[in-house]
């Protein structure tokens, strides 16, 4: 068995990437794939997400589109459909500020074929990133109307938006290197997109996971104290429990004797806003040592990164 210390890496540096490539590489984490990744894999792999309905996998990157229209009624169609998951903002000028995952994006296009607007943006996001819309087959065709101008913004335009505009629009991953019962806690938030490594079909027996079972320490104990050699005992005594149950059951049935102190990793994605709001309930007094020992040192990090919206 390996110990290690709990950490997080906001994927900032992911940002810079082309949809594809961030989505691959979020996606893989849940079979602990990423040795799969290189230069020419990741249009294949969303492309495979869209086909078999890996929806989930689709919510990991956002685009950031203008919309314009010469006629105020379109814009204002689509502002009161308001659709899921998109956050939309009206602007002067008959313009919506619109943010939404290409999940998101693929919704509004099935759910919603007689919005003008909305098939306009799918027009548009159709000619930039194929590979995301292939699969669609939409109701009523291609129904754009004339007049309707979208620019999508660059993030560098994005982090330019006015603070209040910034926390909505302005998504960002983290990921966390924690033990299980903190990622049970954190997916409690409900606007966050989650993907976490999954225990069903990682088998930890094999050569890529050391051929050993990785535990988080936990914060609660010294590790001089007898409480620590307790819980080290549990830990070697559950692993060699689920080797034994390996040998003739599947990883998904083996897990069922693994602990909360499993190492996991997850990836978190959400706005800022979403972000500020995790961030005041599990870096409070209230919330659980473990949650709090990666929460306050990422807060730290995102007031120095967002001040106007961390501060
Ligand atoms: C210290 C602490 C102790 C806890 N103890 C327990 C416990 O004992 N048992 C337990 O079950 N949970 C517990 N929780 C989890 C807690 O109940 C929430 O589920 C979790 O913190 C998610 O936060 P949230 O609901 O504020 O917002 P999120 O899910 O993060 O949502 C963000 C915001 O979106 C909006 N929102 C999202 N979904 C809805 C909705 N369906 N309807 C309306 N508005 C919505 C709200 O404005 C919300 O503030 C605890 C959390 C903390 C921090």
């Amino acid at each position: 068995m390996r110990i290690i210390e709990p950490s997080f890496t906001i994927l900032d540096e992911l940002d810079q990437q082309s949809l594809p490539v961030r989505i691959e590489y979020c996606g893989r984490i849940c079979y602990k794939s990423e040795n799969r990744i290189d230069r020419d894999s990741a249009i294949p792999f969303v492309r495979k997400m869209a086909e078999n309905g890996h929806n989930s996998v689709l919510e990991m990157g956002v685009a950031t589109l203008i919309v314009a229209c010469a006629g105020s009624d379109p814009i204002q169609a689509l502002y009161f459909l308001q659709p899921k998951f998109l956050q939309i903002d009206q602007l002067e000028g008959n313009r919506l500020l619109i943010t939404g995952s290409i999940r998101a994006y693929r919704e509004m296009l099935l759910f919603h074929p007689e919005d003008a607007v909305s098939q306009a943006i799918g027009l548009f996001l159709r000619r930039k990133h194929p590979y995301f819309f292939e699969t669609l087959h939409l109701a009523s065709g291609e129904k754009a109307i004339d007049g309707i101008v979208i620019e999508e913004l660059s993030l560098a335009a994005v982090e330019q938006l006015a603070p209040p505009q910034l926390a909505k629009h302005r998504y960002l991953a983290v990921k966390f290197i924690v033990n299980r019962a903190v990622t049970h806690e954190l997916v409690r938030h409900r606007p966050c997109t989650f993907l976490q490594e999954s225990q069903r079909y990682c088998r930890y027996s094999a050569d890529k996971f050391g051929n050993e079972v990785t535990f988080i320490k936990p914060v609660f104990f010294d590790e001089q104290s007898e409480e620590f050699a307790v819980w080290k005992q549990s830990m070697e005594a559950m692993e060699q429990q689920y080797f034994r149950l390996l040998q003739t059951a599947t990883p998904q049935a083996a897990r069922t004797v693994l602990p909360n102190s499993c190492k996991t990793e997850i990836i978190v994605y959400a706005n800022l806003l979403e972000w500020r709001h995790i961030l005041e309930l599990r870096t409070s007094m209230a919330a659980e040592p473990s949650m709090r020992e990666v929460m306050i040192p990422l807060q730290q990090a995102l007031q120095e990164r967002f001040p106007a919206v961390f501060s």
